[in-house]
């Protein structure tokens, strides 16, 4: 549907490496045939499902094909201009910097080359404003936490705003929050935004909890916070008290089967409650979908109309971690392009 399309739209929850959409992976098996990857293992399509733990599988193939500078400026400057052909204004891309050994990447090249996409895309004039988060991945423990988190503080410090936060994701059932709150507890102190996934899985009640004290900024998920899923009403009253934005992504969700089917996503308990809201991809290219497609799947399972997308999308502005300026001049965008729309 063109409305949909033409929708000026926020992106805050997307994993780099799971937004490579078939086309760039298609080169990226050009690039590297010795490795017999097919397209079948880097993406679930429609109808598809699979379990958390095969979704995580499909990172590691992905991480296989994506390991020099030239590939990540390549998936990068792709994946932000297909962001931007999609309608989506404002991207948060995020990503957790690899080193590769054999192709003598390092973890500050790997942010490095983001960056570098970033500023290529914008000099090209794509009609985008994107900014970065650079991801902890749970597994690997404390100290690269605190690590990536020092990584993080240099390039927010260094690169004209670019880098504005942290997210914290990766395999849900491997490690604790209580070893990465001092990590996130340093990122907070100096001013990097913190987007953490929280209660993807039903087991991580106590993790929720001390993580929410921090609190984060953003909620990534947050599937199993409220009491009808085995929740808490203390976490909801926690998650209600600090208004903390969630990022929801319907497709993900359904397809990881952490949710039963669309009507039963938990969109519904935090938008009926009339908390912030914001309808994510995740993984666009891993669970074949796109921003206007979720939206769309949004109004279409749970009654909306268009004028309540049109609030939804223009809610996401006051949830970005750019600061206030950007939110004026993205409002005002929104503005001129709503008459177009409807
Ligand atoms: P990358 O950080 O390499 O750009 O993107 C892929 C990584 O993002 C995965 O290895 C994983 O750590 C994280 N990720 C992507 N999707 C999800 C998700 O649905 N849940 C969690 N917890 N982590 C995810």
């Amino acid at each position: 549907d063109v409305f949909y399309r033409e929708l000026p739209k926020v992106e805050l929850h997307a994993h780099l490496n799971g937004s490579v959409s078939c086309h760039t992976i298609e080169k990226l098996i050009s690039r590297k045939p010795h490795l017999n990857i097919e397209h079948g293992m880097t993406a679930i399509g429609k109808g598809q499902r699979r379990t958390l733990e095969e979704c995580f599988q499909v990172f590691k193939v992905i991480h296989q094909l994506v390991d020099s500078e030239e590939d990540i400026l390549m998936v990068a400057t792709d994946v932000i201009r297909e962001f931007a052909a999609d309608g989506v204004k404002y991207l948060e891309l995020r990503s957790t910097p690899r080193e590769e050994k054999n192709t003598g990447l390092t973890k500050k090249r790997y942010v490095e080359t983001v960056i570098k996409a970033i500023k290529q895309c914008k000099s090209e004039g794509v009609d985008i404003e994107v900014r970065f988060l650079v991801a902890i991945d749970r597994r690997n423990g404390t100290e690269v936490a605190m690590e990536t988190v020092k990584l993080a503080e240099e390039f927010m410090l260094s690169t004209d705003g670019l880098v504005v936060g942290l997210d914290l994701s990766g395999d849900p059932t491997v490690g604790h929050g209580k070893d990465l709150l001092p990590a996130l507890q340093r990122a907070k102190n100096c001013g990097l935004k913190l987007s953490l996934h929280l209660s993807e899985v039903p087991s991580q009640l106590e993790e929720s909890d001390l993580l929410l004290n921090l609190p984060p900024d953003r909620i990534g998920h947050g599937t199993f916070l409220h009491p009808e899923v085995g929740g808490s009403q203390s976490l909801v009253d926690k998650v209600v008290m600090n208004n903390i934005p969630l990022e929801l992504c319907l497709t993900s969700n359904v397809k990881g089967q952490t949710v039963p089917c669309y009507s039963k996503h938990h969109f519904k308990y935090w938008y009926q409650k009339g908390h912030p809201s914001i309808i994510c991809t995740d993984d666009k290219g891993v669970f074949s979908t796109d921003l206007s497609q979720e939206y769309q799947l949004a109004a279409s399972t749970f009654g909306l109309s268009r004028e309540d997308v049109w609030k939804l999308s223009l809610q996401a502005i006051d949830c970005i971690f750019a600061p206030d300026t950007v939110k004026q001049q993205l409002k005002l965008k929104w503005a001129a392009i709503k008459p177009q729309v409807f």
